[in-house]
């Protein structure tokens, strides 16, 4: 069985840069153990077989891409780097950008994150140099290093991967409305709707967060985010909020978040009432109880 020895180039195919960055300090602190996993960085793309691209791929970097895999060692890994290069992020549909970057060429491990944490690209190039042995000798799944978590938490307020509190979601379609990255998606059901945030899309910009007005979508410390690339689509937060049956009419309405009723409705009984009717039943109750 022939040694492998992962060497490791970088490309940028448009990137902002915050992931370059966040690489170089991947790749050169110590701490981030990324010589522990026997990676070697290279300066020539000819002696590498282990590629990491940052960025959406532009246009303008497309055919520089084609070159590079060209030269590579075979067989090679390709890991993407941001959410860019997973699918674009807050450059989608702009007129430059080609990409994402599985359009062109079969990427093995994607990082989400805008940019991700050094953490998450120590796993990512983890995870690929397991799928490289793959390739070579046909071994086992790649699995997280434990260690690389282990040692570190997220810093407070930091922002990771959003998530939602069912029970105080309206749809009332603000997040998606104020998504920059596309990554929220809200459908309605046959007897409510879904609230779909897609991890790989999402920038962590918070944005939804600050216009919730329930406060249902918030952003939590996981950042946790190298997958394999047949993950692309399945890293998603999914919420299904079935609607409610009106205690007076029996119509079917979209169940109020608890949290705004509170604040319009100071005493706890009309409180309760209102959480059970339909907005037009709720209109007739508060007008008899204001003037009857
Ligand atoms: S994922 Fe974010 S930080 Fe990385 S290149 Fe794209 S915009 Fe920049
Ligand atoms: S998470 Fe907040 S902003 Fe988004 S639909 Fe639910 S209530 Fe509206
Ligand atoms: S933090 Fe919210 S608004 Fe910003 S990209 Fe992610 S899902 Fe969209």
């Amino acid at each position: 069985m022939s040694e492998i020895i992962p060497k490791v180039f970088r490309i940028n195919t448009g990137s902002c840069n915050g992931c370059d960055v966040e690489f170089v300090a991947t790749a050169f602190v110590d701490k981030f153990h990324i010589e522990s996993l026997g990676v070697e960085l290279v300066e020539d793309v000819k002696d590498s077989n282990l590629l990491v691209i940052t960025g959406p791929l532009t246009a303008k970097s497309e055919p520089f891409l084609k070159k590079y895999l060209n030269q590579m060692k075979k067989p090679f890994v390709v890991v993407g780097v941001g959410t860019c290069s997973v699918s674009c992020g807050i450059f989608r549909d702009s007129y430059a950008i080609n990409g994402p970057l599985d359009k062109f060429v079969e990427v093995d491990v994607n990082v989400a994150g805008c940019p991700p944490r050094p953490q998450s690209i120590a796993e990512g190039i983890a995870k690929g140099v397991k799928v490289l042995n793959q390739k070579m000798h046909g071994e086992v799944t790649p699995k997280k290093i434990d260690t690389i978590f282990q040692d570190f938490s997220a810093p407070q307020t930091f922002r990771g991967k959003m998530a939602l509190h069912e029970g105080m979601c309206t749809g009332c379609r603000t997040c998606e409305t104020v998504c920059p990255s596309t990554a929220i998606k809200i459908s309605k059901t046959d007897d409510g709707f879904t609230h779909n945030i897609w991890h790989n899309s999402c920038c962590y910009c918070g944005n939804c967060a600050y216009f919730c007005p329930t406060g249902a979508i918030h952003s939590t410390n996981n950042f946790d985010t190298a997958k394999l690339s047949n993950h692309k689509y399945t890293d998603i937060n999914i919420a299904h909020i079935e609607y409610e049956t009106c205690t007076k009419c029996q119509e079917k309405f979209m169940p109020p978040s608890r949290g705004l009723l509170g604040k319009a409705y100071v005493h706890d009984d009309v409180n309760k009432l209102n959480a059970k009717i339909c907005p037009s039943c709720r209109k007739e109750a508060n007008f008899k109880r204001m003037y009857a």
